[in-house]
Formats: structure tokens, C-alpha cells, sequence
């Protein structure tokens, strides 16, 4: 139907005009980000760390957290999410993934140095070799679990979204863990802030009919900070739990969609659908931030430290017995084509 194309055709132009506006406007998105999360930091230590009841012991968990933050948004901002065109920059050897790369702010681990083909982890997984496709857009031959970012015009391993306002680019294989962990350590960092920052809040507002404010930190400033701490706190704690709900399910933004579909689908012919990537609970967590038995240590996720993920992205670890999703036949597979396409 003529009409119905052109009301996609119009929706299609909206949507573009959408990401070249958000795209373009990433950068001034990032840099008001930055300072914020700067003047927050510093309003804490100004203003709220001093009137805590052990403010020198409270200083160190605090430090950390303020640490973990900065650098996790720092990272995640500038480590490339992982183009399927790229050369590692650290190691181009395709058929060992890098360990991690020099310097201070790679979490290092002991053993671990017999690898499993293109995993970094070296047993207790079933690991097959991703599916190749080329991508109808760039081109470009990519393992499953790679899509393309209309924004970025690039197809990119484990693709998950392209977050335009925080961050500016995509949230793929190799920054969705300072993703996940950024996003943690702002909901932990606006909450402290939101429960130990309201009194001063109230002095700032006048409530308290406190005259003095001797601080660097003008009152205006710190009212605004404390707000906008308590509505992040909120809305950021919403997308991290919707997040690790996916984490913990082994799937991605994109294919928690495509798995509704493929669903859909299985119970059309009685069958169900299993996602293969899945390996329950608990290892989906360990596989995610590759920690556990046979990836880094725990307290990892404590530290301002890189850990690279377990895989190249172009072998993934499956539930035992599945080299493929169950209730899916060859050739249903959707690509991220058809979005594109017109009815
Ligand atoms: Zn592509
Ligand atoms: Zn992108």
C-alpha cells in the first residue's frame, strides 16, 4: 500500500534526522557530562564529606567510588566498542585473543596460559565458532552477535546499542563492561550523595535558616547537583537493573527483541525457543564481566581496572549440547536488514 510505505518512509526520515541531530550534538552531551559528574564529586568532598560522623574512614570507600566512576566513564567513552573491521590494537594474532594490554590500568591474572580457541577462558566452557554473515549495509563479514550502528555506519561485535548522550558512541564487546560498571558506580555514587547530601541541601534551600554556607561549592550549584543526583540515581537505576536483566538472561538490547520474535515463532510450530547463549544465572554473570573460576579475580569489579571480555566475538560459549538457539531453523535468523527494509 502506497500510504503505508510512505508513512515508514516518513517515520524512516524522522528516525535518521534523529540520530544525525543526537550525533552531531554527542560530544557537547559528553563534555556537560564530564563536568557534572566533576562538580558532583567535588561538592561531595567539599560539602557532604565533612559533616559524615568518621569523615577520615569514610574518605577511602568513598575515594574509590569516586575512582571507579571517573574511570569507567573515561573508558567507556574512549575504548573503541570493538568494530568488526578493526585490528585489535593491542594484538593482531587472531587466533589468541589479548590477554590485556600494558601498563598500570590492566587487571592482571596468574596461569591461564593455554587458551581455547579465540576465548580467553581455557575449560569448563562449550565454546563454537560464531556464524559469518555480510553485512547488507558496509559490506563487511561479521560473526553472529555483530550488528550494524546506523550512527557510527559500522558494524560492530556484540553490539548492544549506541548511547548518543553519555557517552557518544556504541556499547559493544569490549566497553559493555565499563558500560554496566560506570553505570553501577553512578547509581551507588548520585545515591550516597541523594541520602547524605539532604541536609545540606536543606541549609542550601534556606530551610534551616542557616545564614553561613563557607564553602567553594556556591548554594545554586549544589541544590542543582543534589536534584539532578536523585533523579540519575533513579532513572540510571532503572536502566542498570533492565540491563543486568538482559546480563543475567545472556542476551543483548538487540536480541532480547529478536528473541521475542524468534519465540513467537517457535510456539507457531509448537516448538520452543532456547537461546544457546545462555549458560545460566551465574555464569552468564562470570562470562559478562569475565570473572570466576577461569576468568580475573572477583574484587576486579572493585577497582578502576580494565579486564578485557573473554572472547574475540568471534567464538561464543553456548549451553551445553547447543551449537546453535534451539526452536530456530536455518535461514529464520533475522539480521538487522530487514529493519530497513520496507514493508
Ligand atoms: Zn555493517
Ligand atoms: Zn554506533
Amino acid at each position: 500500500m502506497i500510504c503505508a510505505r510512505q508513512v515508514f518512509r516518513c517515520f524512516r526520515a524522522v528516525e535518521r534526522f534523529g540520530d544525525r541531530v543526537t550525533g552531531a550534538a554527542g560530544p557537547w552531551f559528553v563534555g556537560m557530562a564530564a563536568i557534572l559528574v566533576s562538580a558532583g564529586a567535588f561538592a561531595f568532598f567539599e560539602v557532604i564529606l565533612p559533616t559524615m560522623s568518621h569523615p577520615i574512614l569514610s574518605f577511602f570507600p568513598c575515594a574509590l567510588i569516586a575512582a571507579n566512576l571517573g574511570f569507567h566513564y573515561y573508558t567507556v567513552c574512549t575504548v573503541r566498542p570493538g568494530f568488526v573491521d578493526d585490528v585489535h590494537p593491542v594484538s593482531s594474532s587472531p587466533e589468541r585473543p589479548p590477554e590485556g594490554g600494558p601498563g598500570l590500568f590492566w587487571a592482571k591474572r596468574k596461569g591461564a596460559t593455554d587458551h581455547m580457541e579465540g576465548v580467553r577462558w581455557t575449560r569448563a566452557l562449550n565454546v563454537t565458532p560464531a556464524s559469518m554473515s555480510r553485512c547488507k549495509k558496509c559490506g563487511v563479514v561479521r560473526p553472529e552477535r555483530a550488528h550494524h550502528c546506523r550512527v557510527c555506519n559500522r558494524c560492530v561485535l556484540k553490539y548492544d546499542h549506541h548511547c548518543p548522550v553519555r557517552i557518544n558512541q556504541c556499547v559493544g564487546l569490549h566497553n559493555e563492561r565499563h558500560f554496566v560498571l560506570f553505570m553501577a558506580y553512578l547509581v551507588l555514587a548520585t545515591f550516597f550523595l541523594s541520602v547524605c547530601g539532604f541536609q545540606k541541601a536543606l541549609d542550601a534551600l534556606g530551610f534551616n535558616f542557616i545564614a553561613d554556607w563557607p564553602y567553594l561549592t556556591p548554594e545554586i550549584l549544589y541544590v542543582l547537583i543534589y536534584m539532578l543526583s536523585v533523579v540519575m540515581c533513579l532513572a540510571v537505576g532503572i536502566m542498570l537493573l533492565w540491563h543486568m536483566w538482559g546480563v543475567v538472561k545472556g542476551e543483548t538490547a538487540v536480541e532480547s527483541q529478536d528473541h521475542e520474535v524468534y519465540r513467537k515463532i517457535a510456539r507457531s510450530r509448537n516448538d520452543n525457543f532456547v537461546n544457546s547463549y545462555d549458560l545460566g544465572k551465574r555464569r552468564n554473570l562470570e562470562v559478562f564481566f569475565n570473572i570466576g573460576p577461569d576468568g580475573y579475580p572477583w574484587y576486579t569489579l572493585l577497582l578502576p581496572l580494565r579486564v578485557p571480555s573473554y572472547t574475540d566475538g568471534r567464538s561464543w560459549a553456548r549451553r551445553d549440547g547447543f551449537d546453535r538457539h534451539g526452536g530456530v531453523v536455518a535461514g529464520e535468523e533475522l539480521t538487522d536488514e530487514e529493519e530497513s527494509e520496507e514493508p
